[in-house]
């Protein structure tokens, strides 16, 4: 099974189901959407076919990437390319299997279910995934999961390393009109791979880590690993077990060979900084004069676009910043004049293990690049909104030492889940449709409206208290808390 010759990538288009070879996407030959039964796993796929492309076809400029967006390539083209890389992604390999590495000892086998994010160890696995996913992977399917394991996920426990971006970072790609050109907009070329990584003409001709293995107990400087090797980073030591001859693929559902388990074995080395990755933003800050940087992660159940701003926005002071993903400061290059769509996707552990996963659309009007400050202003206002109304509703359950008491009833959280719920598609809407050069009009509207929801909302949480004598203080005390919260965020202030 080999990724660049072999129909692995499961594509939908007008209702039918079918898998195609990496070789008929990039030559245009077919086309359609990716789709597999778990969005995760369609993410963690295109992020794969990306990387593959980006090692296999690195454009020089942003002419000759243009052309890769406008033209599939030649059949020639790929073969003659691609020849030179076969060793690479070949799941079977008798030495270099892809993302594995031969002859891991382990005391037994682990069940493929281990290397699919959630579906061992969820608390709630019965609810999220279907029953008896994960028994037994096709080869298309396990690459995915071993890419997704190395890329995404937090590592195996005690022993094993994770990704080279920590252990859920979260992971922005551009869209394109259809899948071909959504992969090469999350191509970096050379000029953009040198400016993120200024030790890439030096880095270039690596080999990933299961071909070229690292030393036990090495440390790794982040700025000596190149980009093909960083992306094809292998943080663990992973052996699939021989396939079997046939069988029912638990994911995609294909009647293929199939994968039902692997060896790991803990592995030990440390990398030290942090690597900048294509498809993620940093943020870092400045404490006593050392900088530190990490990648953005879900660590609460806020929606996605409360993070969007430093997922697509540069900013900086002397203690604190944030620096948008390479492909993001690439696509300001030659998208700036146009609209954009992002997909938007992640996991939110405790540890080891996985609490919610997302894979979303944003899309962001025409002027998003020049105007990170409209975005920030849009996404301020709506938490700025739900500050207001949690104050109140704090103040209602506490009231004030010696003054007012409280009722002792604590609504913040539900409300703050109702405010999140209402107003999604509000603020998706904003960033969609805002004229970025001239926005006031429509930060007005969106504050206007977000004004409307949050009075709903507090009218409607402590509707079932106002009988009560004993509260009827701390309600008034809530309700003036709100009204001069709302009154300084006035729609018309919005834009100042
Ligand atoms: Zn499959």
């Amino acid at each position: 099974m080999n990724l660049l010759t072999d129909a692995w990538i499961p594509i939908q288009q007008q209702g039918s189901y079918q898998k195609i070879t990496l070789q008929q996407l990039l030559c245009g030959e077919q086309s359609g959407e990716l789709c597999l039964p778990r969005d995760d796993m369609e993410l963690a796929c295109l992020q794969l076919l990306c990387a593959i492309t980006q090692v296999l076809f690195t454009p020089k400029n942003k002419k000759e990437l243009g052309q890769y967006i406008q033209q599939p390539m030649t059949a020639q083209d790929y073969v003659e390319i691609s020849r030179e890389k076969m060793s690479w992604f070949d799941l079977n390999h008798a030495k270099t299997p892809f993302m594995q590495i031969r002859g891991v000892k382990s005391t037994q086998p682990t069940g493929m279910d281990k290397l699919l994010a959630g579906v061992a160890d969820g608390t709630n696995k019965a609810f999220v995934n279907p029953q008896g996913l994960g028994e037994v992977l096709c080869g298309g399917c396990a690459a995915i999961a071993l890419f997704n394991a190395a890329n995404n996920c937090p590592s195996m426990g005690g022993g094993f390393k994770g990704s080279l971006r920590g252990s859920t970072p979260i992971t922005i790609l551009i869209r394109g009109k259809e899948l071909r050109q959504t992969i090469w907009l999350n191509v970096l070329t050379e000029e953009t791979a040198e400016a993120a990584m200024p030790w890439y003409q030096n880095t270039k001709d690596q080999l990933p880590n299961y071909l070229d293995t690292v030393k036990a107990d090495v440390k790794i400087a982040a700025s000596t690993i190149g980009l093909n090797r960083g992306l094809l980073w292998q943080p663990a030591h992973f052996e699939l077990l021989p396939p079997k001859a046939s069988g029912c693929c638990s994911c995609c559902g294909c009647i293929e060979p199939v994968y039902d388990g692997f060896n790991k074995a803990k592995f030990n080395y440390t990398v030290e900084g942090v690597w900048p990755h294509p498809l993620s933003a940093r943020i870092f800050t400045v404490k006593k004069g050392e900088k530190e940087e990490k990648f953005p992660s879900f660590t609460t159940t806020a929606p996605t676009w409360t993070h969007l701003s430093r997922l697509v926005v540069d900013q900086q002071t002397d203690k604190e910043g944030q620096q948008t993903a390479p492909v993001i400061q690439q696509a300001r290059t030659f998208m700036a004049s146009d609209k954009i769509q992002l997909i938007v996707g992640g996991y939110r552990n405790n540890q080891a293990t996985i609490l919610e996963r997302r894979h979303e659309l944003f899309s962001l009007a025409q002027g998003w690049a020049t105007h990170g400050e409209v975005i920030h202003q849009i996404i301020a206002a709506g938490l700025a909104y739900k500050t207001a109304l949690r104050k109140a509703l704090y103040l209602f359950a506490v009231g004030i030492k010696d003054k007012v008491h409280g009722s002792g009833i604590n609504l913040c959280e539900p409300a703050e889940t109702n405010y999140y719920q209402q107003t999604e598609n509000l603020l998706h809407y904003s960033l969609a449709s805002v004229d970025y050069a001239a926005p006031s009009a429509a930060l007005n509207a969106q504050n206007g409206k977000l004004k409307a929801m949050v009075t709903a909302l507090f009218e409607q949480a402590t509707e079932p208290y106002r009988q009560e004598p004993k509260m009827l203080k701390a309600l008034a005390l809530a309700r003036r808390s709100l009204n001069k919260s709302l009154q300084e965020l006035k729609p018309e202030g919005a834009n100042t």
